[in-house]
């Protein structure tokens, strides 16, 4: 707010600022003296360089600066050219054109047209004011002219500028393709992360490093082989993944850029489709300028060549070739250090290779390490599919997740949480066990769709009429925990192909750790609602009660609000049991807790604290609100019928009310009123409900 306000008072003041210095000029044209031109010229130049030092030494763009920057060039134009023609229209009105120019150069487009638009404006006072007269004409050739001027300059800047980035783009996208091709070519890289552009960040990372370093290493080797049997070029070529083509890996020669041809080059013909398939060394000599060697370029510059196979575990990869401007042939100990070169080449790459897998695999264990720790902190079942989503996400490009879990009992799935997309159609959902990925990945304990193919036109997910948004990838995991099926994990993503094999696998070793923290989730939550509920009626147990009442009655005090406490016990019970039999007991105990349930406020909370005694604490109640609750308890408890040895049964019940703060101010006054007043229900004859009164104290003593 503040900061609003002074900006809006900086943004007034530079409006005045611009209003002063305009009718300067205007001042200035209609009688013009240095006594007023020379003052103003000073300080518009001095305005201007602040602001345009200002401007070029700021990182953010700001149109109101640049409008700003941009008013006060055209007014210091106008001044001059004014004070020089002492008319609107002379020759020195040239230069408001040159200010014009500059300001579409460098403002935003907008702060230019505001600025064109203001500076045609001013010249249309200044006739009206210092010039006896708008001249119509005059002006729309002025418009004219710099609109003209302001839009082929913005036009022509903003193409430039355009091409230029898509210049630089597509460089740095040949770029990446070449690294890519390289790494692929050297088996640095899974061929399917090669085609995700989205997921492999980390990767790509890695193998640039990684194809920089072979390129190191051969280099140091052809550079060793040079210098050691005076060679005019060293070249390492590289098979593509298919064996059909040789790319230059690197090379070293004395010969310039012109003589040399970039590639590929066919892996079948010449020497080097010679060396390939004999798969030994190739050496000759006394070679006519005709000969091809295919990575020259324009004939033949050396007389004698030496061809050696590049072997991996056996597996032909390239052709390393040496040659020598004059008919010197190599020897057989020469060839033999060629080979030892290719050997080098090869461990460089291979060393690269393993590597790389380690630092993968480093990187990969740490997001694993990470998920088990956000699963292990979180306690609830909500945080452990939060976590799950979370850790999900850092393992491939996850746009949708839905967390379904099982019931056996019934054969369903409950589409219990969902995450980016239709959550509101999703989520709450039921469906049978089908023939859908959801329902088939928990039966099979495997994760669908095999190989990650997904086909959203054939295969159902989650049931016919309950389909995920539309996705190029989706996965479902099951989640299993001691062969019992808990539910699963589906992810889908806008990036096709997501769920590639590296991410699959990973994502099966988190489902497993989100498998055993859902269960340990759902576990601890039992033991919850075991410590605070009552095992027979699911209300409160009376422990939960008695911290559920001391945190109510503590907000009563602090609001200064009323609270009362109801104490419901049946009347005659032990009679039912005695007659009936204890599991009749149980069931009329159960009828008045559901009684208790249906008409209490959300706010209130009851408990059975103990044999068929039922307490219930109303917020924001007095005791006649309490009266209310107590007697539409007795009624409809009274109401109810139950059958037990071929006979109707009814039952009553007697209910005490105490209320804060003037039957008691804390629980124990509060409870001891209430029980007082459940005793005074007793003795008046039962089936009634009394409010705590004063002068009860004697009754009950008496
Ligand atoms: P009064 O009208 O004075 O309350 O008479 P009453 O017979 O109901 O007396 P009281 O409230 O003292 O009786 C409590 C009886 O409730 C004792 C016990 O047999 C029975 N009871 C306590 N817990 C349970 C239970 O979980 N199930 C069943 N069936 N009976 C219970
Ligand atoms: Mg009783
Ligand atoms: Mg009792």
């Amino acid at each position: 707010m503040f900061v609003g306000l002074r900006r809006l008072a900086r943004r007034a003041a530079s409006l005045l600022g611009l209003a002063v210095l305009a009718a300067g000029v205007t001042l200035d044209a209609a009688q013009p003296s240095d006594w007023i031109f020379v003052p103003i010229v000073l300080l518009l130049a001095a305005l201007i360089t602040v602001r345009a030092w200002r401007r070029a030494h700021s990182v953010d763009f700001k149109r109101s600066r640049d409008m700003e920057l941009g008013a006060l060039a055209m007014l210091a134009a106008q001044a001059v050219a004014l004070h020089v023609d002492h008319q609107t229209s002379g020759p020195t009105h040239a230069l408001l054109y040159v200010a014009i120019g500059l300001v579409s150069a460098f403002a935003h487009p907008l702060a230019t047209v505001a600025v064109t638009l203001g500076a045609l404006g001013f010249e249309a006072l200044l006739q009206a004011t210092a010039f006896g007269g708008v001249v119509t004409s005059e002006l729309g050739r002025h418009a004219a002219f710099t609109s003209a001027i302001a839009s082929i300059n913005m036009l022509s800047l903003r193409l430039e500028i355009a091409r230029l980035r898509n210049a630089s783009r597509s460089e740095l996208f040949a770029e990446r393709e070449r690294i890519l091709e390289e790494a692929r070519n050297y088996r640095l890289l899974r061929p399917v992360a090669a085609s995700e552009p989205e997921g492999g960040r980390e990767d790509e990372r890695l193998f640039r490093s990684g194809v920089e370093e072979i390129q190191l290493s051969v280099l140091f080797a052809l550079r060793l082989l040079r210098e050691c049997l005076g060679v005019h070029t060293a070249i390492l070529l590289w098979l593509n993944e298919s064996g059909t083509q040789l790319r230059v890996s690197e090379l070293v020669s004395d010969g310039d850029d012109q003589e040399l041809s970039e590639g590929p080059f066919s892996a079948r013909d010449g020497i080097l489709g010679a060396v390939l398939s004999q798969r030994t060394p190739v050496s000759l000599s006394d070679l006519k300028p005709s000969f091809v060697l295919p990575y020259y370029a324009n004939g033949c510059p050396v007389q004698t060549v030496c061809g050696v196979p590049v072997f991996e575990h056996g597996q032909l990869r390239g052709v390393l070739v040496v040659d020598r401007r004059e008919s010197k042939a190599f020897r057989p100990e020469e060839e033999e250090l060629c080979e030892q070169a290719a050997r080098f080449a090869a461990r460089a790459i291979e060393n690269e290779r393993v590597f790389l897998q380690l630092e993968r695999t480093r990187v990969e264990q740490g997001k694993l390490y990470r998920a088990a720790e956000r699963l292990g902190s979180a306690t609830s079942e909500e945080d452990v599919v939060e976590a799950g989503v979370s850790s999900a996400s850092e393992i491939a490009a996850v746009n949708f997740a839905a967390f379904t879990s099982f019931e056996p009992n019934d054969q369903s799935h409950l589409i219990r949480a969902v995450r980016g997309g239709l959550a509101t159609k999703l989520e709450g959902r039921r469906f049978p066990s089908n023939a859908g990925l959801v329902s088939m990945a928990l039966q099979n304990r495997h994760p669908l769709p095999y190989r990650g193919e997904y086909d959203p036109t054939h295969q159902m997910v989650f049931a016919r009429d309950l389909a995920p948004p539309d996705m190029p990838s989706l996965l479902v995991l099951p989640l299993v925990v001691h062969d019992e099926p808990f539910g699963t994990l589906v992810l889908g993503s806008n990036t096709p192909q997501a769920f590639d094999e590296a991410a699959r696998g990973l994502l099966d070793v988190l489902a497993s750790h989100l498998a055993v923290s859902l269960s340990n989730a759902r576990m601890v939550r039992r033991l919850e609602e075991q410590a605070t509920t009552d095992g027979l009626t699911g209300l409160l147990n009376k422990r939960a009660m008695l911290t559920a009442a001391e945190q109510k009655l503590s907000g009563a005090r602090r609001f200064g609000r009323p609270l009362s406490v109801l104490i419901c016990d049946i009347d005659h019970f032990k009679r039912v049991n005695d007659t009936y039999g204890h599991d009749v007991g149980d069931v009329v105990i159960k009828a008045l807790a559901q009684v208790h349930q249906r008409e209490k406020r959300v706010t209130d909370a009851v408990a059975r604290f103990g044999g068929e005694e039922f307490v219930t604490i109303c917020e924001q109640t007095d005791a006649d609100g309490a009266l209310l609750l107590a007697e539409r308890i007795r009624d409809e408890f009274k109401r109810t019928t139950f059958h037990a040895n071929g006979e109707e049964v009814h039952c009553t019940c007697s209910i005490g009310i105490a209320t804060f703060p003037g039957f008691g101010r804390t629980w124990d006054e509060l409870f001891k009123s209430a029980d007082d007043a459940l005793y005074v229900s007793k003795r008046g004859g039962r089936d009634r409900s009394t409010i705590w009164d004063p002068k009860l104290r004697d009754h009950s003593a008496a």
